[in-house]
């Protein structure tokens, strides 16, 4: 098959955690007779020098044009790089808002595995961390209370603050039928989280949740309050598979997710809209601090083009085999410095590369 790949290696580490992720995907293509066809475009702070803005029309074009895009990072050191200086509409992580909301992505996915050689840098407990995890949290991106009408006044003589959580049912069907699609790829479990005993749009979240359920009767589902579920989290984690919630909760569980694996160099991340065309790109930033130093870890870009290759291409068996490949470098005692340990063995960004497009 023949697929067209947008690339946006961005800035800091960008440009060589992409390069990575390509190279994998090239061996995946020999391999199995397929065809990617990339078009690099800029992003972020690198656009922002050439074109004075960090998403050009021209940009965002080619990726809808695309099948898929993979994303290194966008941005700078923070009050040292003079893109700070400019209004936050056009610093480089404004590229990021526009490039989502351009290509309408209302789905976020953040999986979450504990890898058993890893399990020293996880922050719980050792016969928690022992039973491993391995989940996905599947998080509504363009509703809810971050996009609900707000307001700062006085009303009688004292300042109040308003947010407002709205969300209509097509809103909540469309996520959960993307949930319930990932989930057909994985476990068939989902746990959908809500605060149903206070919130009306919970409520609503509930019984659309219910609906879809009837059309994939394979799916176990089951609901949790947002409290147990941040609780559950710590507890118990290898009991979830597909974690669907809203915007808000999605935000914070799925920080909390992430830093029970304990290492961001690790973890990829998707976002999806209506149809196959998705947005790729690892959870991290960046890091400015070791950029052009060949010392970044590519894992967390490799899987995600394994993602792509499993969401927006269906190429499940390829996608397995991405992440066969990582599990067996990481087995094997190979580490980039973010997770170096004693006794394993160091490698740079292009060898830990070399070493799983090899293994796949
Ligand atoms: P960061 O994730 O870039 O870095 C945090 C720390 O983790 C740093 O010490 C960094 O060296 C390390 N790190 C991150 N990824 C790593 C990897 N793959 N391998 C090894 N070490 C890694 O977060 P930050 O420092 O808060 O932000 C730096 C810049 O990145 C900022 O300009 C920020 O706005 C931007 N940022 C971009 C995105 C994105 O493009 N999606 C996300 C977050 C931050």
């Amino acid at each position: 098959m023949e697929y067209n790949v947008t690339l946006i290696p961005g800035d800091g580490i960008g440009p060589e955690i992409v390069r990575e992720a390509r190279k994998v995907l090239d061996k995946v293509a020999d391999k199995y007779g397929h065809k990617f066809n990339y078009k690099e475009v800029l992003m972020g702070g690198c656009s922002i020098d050439a074109y004075g803005v960090p998403l050009t029309d021209e940009a965002l074009a080619t990726a809808k044009a695309s099948d898929a895009v993979l994303l290194g990072a966008v941005g700078g050191r923070v009050g040292v790089d003079s893109w700070y200086n400019l209004p936050p509409n056009l610093r480089p992580e404004a590229g990021l808002l526009s490039i989502r909301k351009g290509l309408e992505l209302f789905a976020n996915l953040r999986p979450a595995y504990l890898y058993s050689e890893l399990k020293g840098a996880c922050p719980l407990k050792e016969e928690v961390a022992d039973k491993g995890f391995d989940m996905v949290i599947v998080r509504e991106l363009t509703g809810g209370l971050y996009f609900g009408e707000r307001s700062t006044k006085e009303v009688n003589g004292v300042v109040t603050a308003v947010d407002t959580l709205k969300y209509d049912e097509n809103e909540i069907r469309r996520i959960a039928i993307k949930a319930f699609e990932i989930a057909m790829k994985r476990n068939k479990h989902i746990i959908s989280v809500d605060k149903a005993n206070v919130l009306d749009t919970s409520r609503l979240w509930r019984k659309i949740v219910a609906e879809v359920a009837k059309d994939y009767p394979e799916v176990t589902v089951e609901d949790m309050l947002v409290d147990n579920c941040a609780m559950q989290l710590v507890k118990d984690p290898a009991q979830f598979d597909v974690v669907l919630t809203e915007n808000m909760f999605g935000d914070i569980l799925s920080d909390e997710a992430s830093m029970i694996t304990g290492s961001i160099g690790m973890l990829s991340s998707a976002s999806l809209g209506a149809g196959k065309l998705g947005l790729y790109e690892p959870s991290h930033g960046a890091a400015p601090d070791i950029a052009g130093q060949d010392k970044a870890n590519p894992i967390a870009t490799i899987l995600s083009a394994a993602m792509m290759l499993r969401y927006s291409f269906d190429l499940d068996k390829e996608a397995d085999m991405v992440e066969a490949a990582v599990k067996q470098v990481i087995a094997e005692g190979y580490r980039t410095v973010d997770i170096m340990a004693e006794g394993m063995k160091l490698v740079s960004t292009t060898e830990m590369g070399d070493l799983i497009a090899e293994r796949v």
